[in-house]
Order: structure tokens, then C-alpha cells, then sequence
């Protein structure tokens, strides 16, 4: 190789290099590389708030046992297997005393012991509400 080939080789050699490096480089500001990594706002997802007007009763399809004389309606009474007084269920399960349009309970003021202790937002009203997303209104 002559000489002046081998400065153009060489030329080449470290043009080639240079359009390299600058298209690995973020510094450069070639169009080539990857954009520079940037900070991207975390955005806070909150849980909707547990509250008994969010939710389609899911606690009202548990079996409620009458342990003490709240002034049940006999209407909405029923007996199980075993002789005890529990709240009469239909037969997907809903307490015959919750009003299928509103979702409320139309014995408020007679509820049963049980269905007073249960707490909104407890783990079990967290589990049934799990249970039965689909059907919150
Ligand atoms: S107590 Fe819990 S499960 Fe029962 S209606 Fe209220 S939010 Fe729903
Ligand atoms: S009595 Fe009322 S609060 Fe208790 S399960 Fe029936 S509808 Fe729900």
C-alpha cells in the first residue's frame, strides 16, 4: 500500500470511530442516540374510600343469625338446618329484607344484633366486597 493510501485508510478508520462514538454518546445531541433519561412523575393511585354507598351490600348475602329479639319482621325470619333463628334468604342469596332497587336494608331500625357489629371497612366487609366487585353500583 502506498503511503498516501494508508492516510486515507486511516482517514477513514477514524471517521468511522467518530460517527460511532457519536451516535453511542447521549452528550452529543446526535439524533441517533437514546434520549436522555428523564425523571417521570410518579402518579399516587388511592383506593377508593370503603363506605356502605359504594357497595352493592355485599355483607347482606351472609347468613345472619338471630341471637337477640330486634323486632325482625316473622315474614323475614327463617330456620336452618339445625333449628335456629336466621334472616330469611332468597334464592341468590340477598337477605329478603334488602330492597333490591335501593341496595338498603328495609328493617334498619330492627336489624338483627349480627348485622349491627358488622363493621364497615373491617376485614370481613373487605373480604365480601372483595367477593362481589363486579356488582357495585
Ligand atoms: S358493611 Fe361493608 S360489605 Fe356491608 S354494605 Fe357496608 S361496605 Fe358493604
Ligand atoms: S337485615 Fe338488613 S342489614 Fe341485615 S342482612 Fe338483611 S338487609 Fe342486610
Amino acid at each position: 500500500m502506498s503511503l498516501r493510501c494508508a492516510c486515507w485508510a486511516l482517514l477513514w478508520q477514524r471517521l468511522l470511530r467518530l460517527a460511532f462514538i457519536s451516535a453511542f454518546t447521549p452528550e452529543t445531541g446526535s439524533a441517533l442516540h437514546c434520549a436522555p433519561m428523564t425523571n417521570i412523575p410518579l402518579t399516587e393511585i388511592t383506593e377508593p374510600a370503603v363506605t356502605c354507598s359504594t357497595c352493592a351490600a355485599c355483607c347482606c348475602q351472609l347468613e345472619v343469625m338471630l341471637i337477640t329479639d330486634t323486632g325482625v319482621p316473622e315474614r323475614f325470619i327463617d330456620n336452618d338446618d339445625w333449628g335456629g333463628e336466621v334472616m330469611l334468604r332468597l334464592d341468590d342469596g340477598w337477605c329478603a329484607a334488602l330492597d333490591r332497587n335501593t341496595m338498603m336494608c328495609t328493617i334498619y331500625e330492627n336489624r338483627p344484633l349480627i348485622c349491627r357489629e358488622f363493621e364497615m371497612g373491617d376485614v370481613e366487609c373487605l373480604n365480601e366486597r372483595k367477593g362481589i366487585t363486579t356488582a357495585y353500583r
